[in-house]
């Protein structure tokens, strides 16, 4: 019996998949550029565990959320412990930031993550039950600047890879004294509506009225439609912190939409919140979102600190690359292709084959000698910008042909002096 990969999981493949986006090159490039973007704004990795006890997502992004009431994988352990997969990345990095005192090091962190997320959702196009997360988050500052470099890293993130047509909606929930101000005063204009809004949104009217924003059903919009905004019940403080990132994100060109209907489902938001979506994506369109989370830390047992961070899909991410035909460069292709046709100029190769990897230089060889069209063919294959390929005649007077795979060029080039032009072409490479 065949035994197949669980619904809503997929595998990363180096080949043979219809679907381009689980190829792994795509994953590699969007990390590479990871991997620089957080050295560029100076972040430092942080990596917790897959699994946590379930209490800590219940606090964390709150029992009422869809997250935690729907969507987590919970089970029992051996001991009898309630542990679940992590749904996102915050609440294992404040517990982890607490647990061990790292605020006690320093007074500002700057930290990121890349990780498989895990959610019991409905699987459809851009919702799977384990996505990757990039998230950062930014612990230490409440000065608005703070926002302003993680909304900013968050757009540059997508501009380094390339894509187009993305919009930054920005918003404010205020402090959580605006916040239950607002609940009040949406809870009081929803009451007369209430038999009218939908099944989901009756529900959240109890437990979660904010989410009641996000809802895409057409009677809700309708009713929403003259709703009060966050921004009747903003505070002094709240109204001019976000005046103060629209600011900032004018002078460093990030365009934006203020968009009063954005919340965020977690409940541990305050001040600002932002999400980039992209149009092309369809139904599941956001790419990246985060906000604000003063005092969160407080949640886990540890001093009550500012911060503000992002989580962005990379599945989602991948897909609109595709969508939008962004190349970039293949970092796994050979630079140098070997092909020797008969078995005296196999171990000349594989020397220098060995020779060249050990400088860092990429490099294949075909090991069975063969039809010099079918190692063509592997190289071309591959991608390799050049072959290097030895025929028993050239072995004999000690020199190969050296052929641009691009060009079609060929040059021969004696034995003697092969290592030093591959070194040479790799340099001006
Ligand atoms: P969230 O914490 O729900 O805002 O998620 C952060 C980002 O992760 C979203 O903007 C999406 O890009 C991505 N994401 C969330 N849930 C899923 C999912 N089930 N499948 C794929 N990507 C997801």
């Amino acid at each position: 019996m065949k035994i197949q990969i669980p619904k809503g999981l997929f595998d990363i493949l180096p080949y043979g998949d219809s679907e381009k986006w689980r190829l792994v090159k795509y994953w590699q490039y969007v990390e590479s550029i990871i991997q620089e973007l957080t050295k560029d704004y100076g972040f430092h990795e942080i990596r917790t565990p897959v699994f946590e006890r379930t209490e800590l997502f219940d606090r964390g992004v709150g029992e009422q959320t869809d997250i935690v009431s729907k969507e987590m994988y919970i089970f029992q352990d051996k001991a009898n412990r309630s542990l679940s997969l992590r749904p996102e990345g915050t609440s294992s990095i404040m517990r982890a930031f607490v647990e061990k005192k790292l605020y006690a090091l320093q007074k500002i962190h700057k930290l990121y993550y890349v990780a498989p997320m895990f959610r019991y959702e409905r699987p459809q196009a851009g919702r799977y039950r384990q996505h990757h997360q990039f998230g950062v988050e930014a612990i230490g500052i409440a000065l608005p600047e703070q926002d302003a470099e993680i909304i900013d890293m968050l757009w540059h993130f997508f501009s380094r890879i390339g894509l187009k047509d993305l919009t930054l909606h920005l918003n404010t929930i205020g402090d959580s004294s605006c916040k239950l101000n607002y609940i009040t005063t949406l809870k009081n204009y929803l009451a007369p509506y209430l038999s009218d809004l939908s099944k989901e949104s009756q529900i959240r009217f109890e437990k979660n009225p904010l989410r009641i924003l996000d809802s895409k059903d057409e009677q809700d919009i309708k009713i929403l439609q003259e709703a009060p905004t966050i921004h009747d019940c903003l505070s002094n403080e709240a109204k001019d912190h976000f005046e103060q990132v629209c600011t900032l994100l004018t002078e460093i060109h990030i365009p934006f939409t203020i968009n009063p209907k954005i919340v965020r489902g977690l409940d541990y938001y305050s001040r600002t919140v932002f999400e980039v979506s992209c149009l092309s994506l369809g139904a599941q369109s956001a790419l990246g979102g985060g906000g604000r989370y003063d005092g969160f830390t407080s949640v886990f047992g540890g001093p009550s600190l500012p911060g503000v961070g992002f989580g962005s899909g990379i599945e989602r991410i991948i897909q609109t690359m595709i969508a939008q035909n962004i190349s970039f460069p293949n970092i796994s292709n050979p630079f140098i292709f070997f092909i020797p046709l008969e078995e005296k100029s196999k171990t000349f190769c594989f020397s220098l084959l060995a020779c060249l990897r050990h400088a860092n230089i990429s490099s294949e060889m075909d090991f069975h000698v063969k039809k010099i069209q079918h190692s063509l063919q592997r190289a071309n294959l591959l991608k390799a910008t050049y072959c290097f390929i030895i025929g028993e005649n050239e072995f004999n007077s000690k020199q190969g042909k050296l052929k641009d795979m691009q060009t079609g060029k060929e040059e021969m080039i004696s034995l003697e002096s092969i290592e030093q032009k591959l070194m040479h072409l790799w340099e001006k490479k």
